[in-house]
Formats: structure tokens, sequence, C-alpha cells
């Protein structure tokens, strides 16, 4: 069982409330000018696990990296990573703009952006770059689950694509995703319910109502084009942006395996969850628990599980930054 570690935010929102200066994921439109949230930020409070304050410029946003519908199953390229939970909390949560400004060119997500996160989905899920790192779109060559992810060299769970299913808990008028450079990302539809008006070559438009603004369409290229707002490229990727952790070497490609399905399990060793994946003829089942301290991990076939240390000190310590 996790045992949450003590949250930035809380001590934030105490903070801020002991100035006597409520933030809540509900403020009206247009608080964003306060230091408050801006309305569109209501999309993260519809998920448990998932948390919005504002600090200086920034919108801060806890997740445990896990989405709460089921994973990895369709996947036909798979490199045997396995979703687990990420620490993005405290120091290490998603920042987002407060007050995003467009940049005077935009930055094209073809030239760069393909190291980490581009956007951060209302469900505390990163959205990669759509390409991998030999400029294929994952979602075309296998890689990807049916609900657009799959997991990175740190067991890291992520989206290549706008998660368009989120509209199903949100509706047209809360967006489906944020992107790095603070523009809202909303569904295929605009926020009044109408049908999407024509987007720009970045894969946005401006409205008075919502100012600018991006949309998911589910064609290429998958995620917006490009950033319309400013945003700091350093070593390939946004920055800052909160690191994935690893507990274990990154995994090899699994020539001819597809995922069957995956989900969570309940055992006396905790709660965990069950892949089961076919290759070469045979049904076989990766199962594993995640504890606060570590991971076990039961390989096909093995009746006792190999432990790997969370929190930094396990075997194959990082890759400094989450991978493809
Ligand atoms: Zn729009
Ligand atoms: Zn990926």
């Amino acid at each position: 069982m996790d045992i949450p570690r003590p949250p930035l935010l809380a001590c934030l929102l105490a903070a801020a409330v002991s100035r006597g200066h409520v933030i809540a994921a509900d403020e009206p439109a247009g608080a964003g000018a306060g230091g408050k949230l801006p309305a569109a930020a209501a999309a993260f409070s519809k998920f448990p696990g998932v948390k919005a304050a504002v600090s200086g410029d920034w919108i801060l946003v806890e997740s445990g990296g896990l989405p709460e519908h089921p994973m990895m199953e369709g996947i036909t390229a798979w490199q045997q990573q396995i979703p687990l939970p990420q620490p993005y909390r405290g120091a290490n949560a998603w920042k987002i703009p407060l007050r995003p400004s467009k940049a005077e060119r935009p930055a094209s997500l073809a030239d760069g952006f393909l190291r980490g996160a581009v956007a951060l989905a209302a469900n505390g899920i990163p959205i990669f770059n759509p390409r991998n790192n030999r400029g294929e779109f994952s979602q075309d060559i296998g890689e990807l689950d049916r609900w657009g992810g799959h997991c990175g060299r740190a067991d890291d769970y992520h989206y290549h694509v706008i998660p368009l299913h989120l509209q199903e808990q949100l509706g047209p008028s809360l967006p489906v995703a944020f992107a790095l450079d603070g523009y809202p990302i909303y569904g295929t539809r605009e926020p009044d319910g109408s049908p999407m008006r024509p987007l720009d070559a970045c894969g946005g438009h401006e409205d008075p109502a919502h100012g600018y603004h991006y949309h998911g369409t589910g064609r290429h290229p998958y995620v917006f084009a490009a950033f319309r707002g400013k945003v700091t490229e350093d070593g390939g990727q946004v920055d800052p942006q909160p690191r994935a952790e690893p507990v274990r070497p990154a995994g090899e490609p699994l020539r001819g395996a597809t995922i069957l399905s995956c989900v969570r399990t309940r055992t006396e060793q905790g709660e965990g969850w069950k892949l089961d994946y076919s290759h070469a003829g045979r049904t076989l089942s990766l199962r594993w628990v995640a504890r606060e301290t570590e991971v076990l991990l039961w390989f096909p076939g093995a009746t006792s599980p190999v432990s790997f240390a969370r929190g930094g000190k396990g075997p194959g310590k990082p890759p400094r930054r989450q991978g493809r």
C-alpha cells in the first residue's frame, strides 16, 4: 500500500488559505491574473489523485502517473516496459505557465522536443511528441495501446496522442490537456459545444472567451503541430518538467509479442497489476506489486518475485530524463 509523500500542494494550499486567499479548482473564468487557477484548470479536479494549485507564475500539478483506464492492451511493438507509479509530486510536480504568452515564432514538434513531455493530460498523464526518436509516429507502428499510451524506459506511462477519450468525463467545456506552453487543449468541439472551427498551422486558434487554445483531432499529427506559446527547450525537451523514476534497467523490444490485457490485482503482497501477452504461440503473464519502497516483479513462470528498490536506489539508475 502506498503511503503518499507529504504533498507540496497541501503546504501551498495551507499557506494560501492562511493569507485569506483560497485557491480552488473551480475558480471563475479570468481568475488567472490574480494568482488563482484559471477556469480551464478545473479539468484536473475531475480525476482522483490529480491536484492543481498556483505557485508564482506556474500551475503546479501533482499526479501518481497512472490513469484510471486500463492500459497497454493492443500494443504489438513492446519494449517490455510496464506501467509503474511515478512521483510527480512536491518539487517534482508538473509546471504549466499560469499566463502563457505567444512566441515570436511557433516551435515545431517535427524539429524538436523529441524527448519528454510536450503536454499534460487532465488525468495527470504526460503527453509526448507523437514521433519517436526515429521520426516515426508511435500511433502508426503498433507502439500504443487503445488509449494512445505506452510505457517509457523508466516504466513511465504516457500518451503519444491527445487523449480524446477523456472527453467522456470532461465534456466539451473543459480541456483534455494543457500544452507545456500553458495553452489548453480542447477536444473535437469548441468549449461551448459547437463544431470545431478551422485550426491554424500550430493546431489551435483564438477565441474571445477562451483566448488561444489547441484542439485534439484524432488525426495526424495526433498532437498539436507546434507550440504557439513560449517554451524553453533544453536537451531536446521542454524545461522545466518532472523526472520519471526508473527502478530497473530499460527493456529490449520483444519481437512478435502482442499485449492482451493489463488489469489491476489485489493479492496478499498488495495492490498490483497482471499483464498478459502472447508470444511465439504462448500466452505469458507478468505480475507486479508497487509498494512505497520497492516494486515486486514476477517474471513469466516464476514463483517468487524479483525486488527493485524505489526512490532512486534501484539498479540501472537513470537515464537523467524519461526517454522515448
Ligand atoms: Zn477552439
Ligand atoms: Zn513513448
